[in-house]
């Protein structure tokens, strides 16, 4: 059974922010920082590469809300929402979800990094996504 639709069944216990009949946010366990947070939708769809476009926008309105909400209650002074979608890109459960990270300073545990890639195309990369 996926863990994430065990935290929607009641089977295991969390901390829920918020809950309506498609969305569901909870603490995520690790709280990589104060306030981390995951909103998933209670339908079990594995990411972004295939939910419909209903449950998306339910989604990510109910993010929008309490990322704002988050933010300001915690006194951030930034927000990160992240999705990782199939194992490569880090996502080891495999129900779809949103991490809400507030952000306080770069001592923090979280660290996201855009290095330059020395052997960057952008080129070839425009001319097979344009
Ligand atoms: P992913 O790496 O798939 O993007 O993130 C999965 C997240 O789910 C992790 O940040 C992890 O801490 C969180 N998580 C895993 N199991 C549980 C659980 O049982 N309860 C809660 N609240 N969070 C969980
Ligand atoms: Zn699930």
């Amino acid at each position: 059974m996926c863990i994430f639709c065990s935290i929607i069944n009641n089977e295991i216990p969390s901390y829920k922010l918020y809950e309506d009949d498609d969305v569901l946010a909870f603490l995520d366990i690790s709280q990589t920082t104060f306030g981390h947070t995951v909103v998933i939708p209670k339908k079990h769809v594995t990411n972004i590469l295939e939910c419909d476009d209903e449950t998306y926008e339910k989604l990510m309105k109910v993010i929008k809300q309490l990322a704002t909400k988050i933010y300001q209650k915690t006194n951030a002074k930034g927000i990160n929402i992240l999705h990782n979608a199939n194992e490569a890109a880090g996502q080891t459960v495999m129900h779809m979800h949103y991490h809400i990270i507030p952000r306080y300073d770069e001592n923090d545990k979280l660290n996201i990094e855009f290095l330059e890639n020395p052997d960057k195309n952008i080129e070839k990369a425009y001319e097979l996504l344009k």
